[in-house]
């Protein structure tokens, strides 16, 4: 492998598994850029770069065995080698092991490659065979080449597989990671072993992972291998002590103490067109008393759609204000903000208390507006989405830190803000979950955090009636629509794409938004979609909540937090794409008000296996809890979670739902091991998670 020469220049420090992995042979600047995506950007991080999969080279098939769709390992020497012009320039090699022969189509390849495939010499290549009435090929196999057969035996171990970024190969990936297996070799506070915590040391259950020999291939397969196990445990339990550290140090600095939180409830009551339920005024009593103790809070709030989560923060925040406090709230759409400002503002202008605003969006001006009477202390109730914690941002007194809609806040943000409050004391935290998870999740997600959970519904609310409709109904849908907006009733259509791309979400309900106004000329219908100006959003969901427009096209835009009473029908389109979640969170809009309301999930036929049983749950419950359950069984929590969210929790290998059962004795370890062996846990904590030390500094 050639040395880049481009790499920092100087003295080589000595490898260790915190160097910066451009030290290693063939990882120049180019290459780390690549890794950098999937998180790997030291010596260290490569070890627990575990493969995906597994792959079996240890037999050379021949190629008449070869079968259509299936992987295998050849090996033959090259009768020709040329390049072809189709549709694209592409090279063909031919190669014969004796007995047939097989055609390697390569439609990347370069000058190298092609000169190093000439005739007579030996290729052994790994791909998917495909048999087609000109005979066997290979599409991009995996290959090398000889000068003979015997230079390329077959392998006598499985062949690890690792997730990538387009840019780098297997073959890198593996020579990179065997380097890191020496560095941690070498690495005496690697390689001495922790006591009790049973299964192969750190090291060799490594080795197993990524240098498997063909033993226990089944267990390994199934991710039950001792191995597996072992490494399993180790980066739970470094998540528990790392949470509990977090805690530590979070409870251990002092907070604002506040005791107005009764008294400012009440106040809010008198104010309020409902009277706050029972669940709602014993978690307002928990928060209190969280307030009160001189310590920084750290709750959770649970609470399914619609249960009521924002006048619980409400009458926080105004407790904070009227002793002269700073809060704020975020949440994660502008949309949601803005509806969070005006609620807030409804509320708390008449006791007057004043709500600051921040978007993202806003005008230099009007910006800089807001930073200053964040920073003079004069407006003390604020809302905003992750502006808020953008550079520039300083309150004079902050107090508190509310998050709605936690899913899509990682813990790193959090602590951002954490840094937002006056030196020397610790905001209050106040998390608010829209998706309700099970509790062995949460008990791993949120270690760190206390819980509450909101759950009763207000009254008077009916539940939402689904209905599973196919496409092919859509007239009928159409008829229902009119039949109940002439009523005075209100309607969500939305629309969904599978792409996250938010262009190509808004030409969609853009086209669908025509043709409703065509289908349904008598009916005033409002748009609002992710592409539009924040004034024209506005003016929409304005249009909406008022009654001037009777069914407004939607994204999923609407899908957090959108609160419009007198809205009781919902058509979502294509619900088949959604997941459960999703699903519910958009369900959650309707069944606000006192009229019966409907969902219609139309769906795309024929449905997969996994949609029709999510449309039928949804049909089924309206519970969150019992749903973000059956999401889970269906799903598993990594996508539950999304995999790319896991800064949430930054879990590598461990899975919270597959191994549950580990976690109870885990919590208990990391207890003891916190009072016992402090020590051992910081090196845990430091093997496994590496930045925790830095956010426990924060
Ligand atoms: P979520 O928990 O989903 O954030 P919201 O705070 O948006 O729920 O509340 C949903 C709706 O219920 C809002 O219109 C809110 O004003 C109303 N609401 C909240 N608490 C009560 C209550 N105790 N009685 C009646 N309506 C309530
Ligand atoms: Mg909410």
């Amino acid at each position: 492998m050639n040395v880049r020469s481009d790499r920092p220049k100087g003295k080589k420090p000595p490898l260790t598994l915190a160097t910066e992995l451009t030290f290693l042979k063939g990882a120049g600047p180019a290459v780390a850029m690549k890794l950098k995506p999937l998180g790997l950007e030291r010596v260290g991080d490569l070890l627990l770069h575990l493969p995906t999969r597994y792959e079996d080279r240890r037999r050379i098939l021949p190629i008449a065995e070869v079968r259509n769709g299936e992987e295998a390992l050849v090996c033959g020497r090259v009768v020709s080698t040329e390049v072809r012009f189709g549709a694209k320039r592409w090279l063909r090699v031919v190669i014969d092991d004796g007995r047939s022969s097989m055609v390697l189509r390569f439609f990347h390849f370069n000058e190298v490659q092609k000169a190093a495939l000439v005739e007579n010499r030996w290729v052994r290549a790994f791909g998917t065979g495909r048999i087609t009435p000109n005979g066997a090929e290979m599409v991009h196999p995996e290959y090398r080449v000889a000068d003979s057969a015997a230079e390329l035996p077959p392998e006598d171990r499985l062949t690890p597989i690792y997730g990538l970024t387009t840019g780098i190969t297997q073959t890198r990936v593996r020579a990179l990671i065997q380097q890191a297996l020496a560095v941690a070799q070498a690495d005496p506070d690697f390689t001495a072993d922790f006591p009790g915590l049973g299964g192969p040391a750190t090291l060799a259950a490594l080795r197993t992972l990524h240098e498997p020999d063909g033993r226990d291939l089944g267990d390994l397969l199934l991710d039950r291998h001792p191995a597996q196990i072992r490494l399993v445990r180790e980066e739970l339990l470094a998540h528990q002590l790392c949470m509990r550290l977090l805690r530590k140090q979070t409870k251990a600095a002092p907070g604002a103490r506040i005791e107005a939180v009764l008294a400012a409830t009440a106040q809010l009551q008198g104010r309020l067109p409902f009277v706050m339920t029972g669940a709602q005024r014993r978690v307002i009593g928990d928060i209190a008393h969280d307030l009160s103790a001189g310590k920084p809070m750290l709750r959770l709030i649970q609470g399914d759609v619609g249960s009521g989560k924002t006048v619980v923060a409400a009458a926080a925040m105004l407790g904070c204000a009227q002793v002269g406090l700073q809060s704020v709230l975020m949440a994660p759409t502008e949309l949601l903000v803005e509806q969070h400002a005006r609620t807030l503002a409804a509320w708390l202008n008449p006791l007057r208390v004043e709500v600051g605003l921040l978007l993202g969006k806003m005008k230099k001006s009007e910006r800089d507006e807001a930073l200053r009477r964040a920073a003079s202390g004069e407006v003390k109730v604020w809302v905003g989405t992750h502006a808020l914690f953008q550079g520039d941002m300083a309150f004079k007194r902050l107090a508190m830190i509310v998050v709605d809609e936690q899913h899509r806040f990682g813990v790193g943000q959090r602590l951002a803000l954490r840094d937002k409050g006056p030196a020397g004391v610790t905001p209050h935290q106040l998390i608010m979950s829209a998706t309700p998870i099970p509790r062995t999740l949460a008990q791993t997600i949120y270690a760190d955090l206390d819980v509450s959970v909101i759950d009763e519904l207000p009254p008077g609310r009916t539940p939402v009636q689904t209905v599973v409709v196919s496409n092919e109904r859509r007239h009928d849908v159409l008829l229902r629509i009119g039949e109940a907006c002439r009523q005075g009733r209100q309607a969500y259509w939305v629309c969904t794409l599978i792409e996250e791309n938010s262009e190509l979400q808004a030409q969609a309900a853009e086209e669908t938004y025509r043709q409703l106004r065509e289908e349904l000329p008598e009916l005033r219908v409002g748009l609002v979609h992710g592409r539009l100006k924040p004034a024209e959003k506005e003016a929409q969901m304005r249009a909406f909540q008022s009654g001037a427009t009777q069914l407004l096209v939607a994204t999923t835009v609407i899908e957090v937090g959108v609160d419009v009473p007198n809205a009781s029908i919902m058509i979502i389109d294509n619900a088949e794409r959604l997941g459960l979640s999703q699903l519910h969170q958009l369900r959650g809009r309707v069944g606000r008000g006192a009229t019966a309301s409907q969902c219609l999930l139309m769906y795309q036929g024929p449905l997969g296996e996994g949609s029709k049983a999510r449309l039928e749950v949804m049909r089924t419950t309206t519970d969150g809890f019992v749903i973000a359950q059956k999401d889970l069984e269906l799903r598993g929590p990594g996508e539950l979670l999304g995999r790319r969210q896991t800064g949430l929790i930054g879990l590598k290998i461990a899975d919270p739902v597959r191994d549950s059962a580990l976690i109870p004795p885990l919590q208990k370890l990391a207890d003891d091991w916190w009072l016992k062996t402090p020590k051992e846990a910081r090196r845990m904590i430091a093997r496994w998670i590496g930045d925790a030390e830095r956010y426990a500094q924060v």
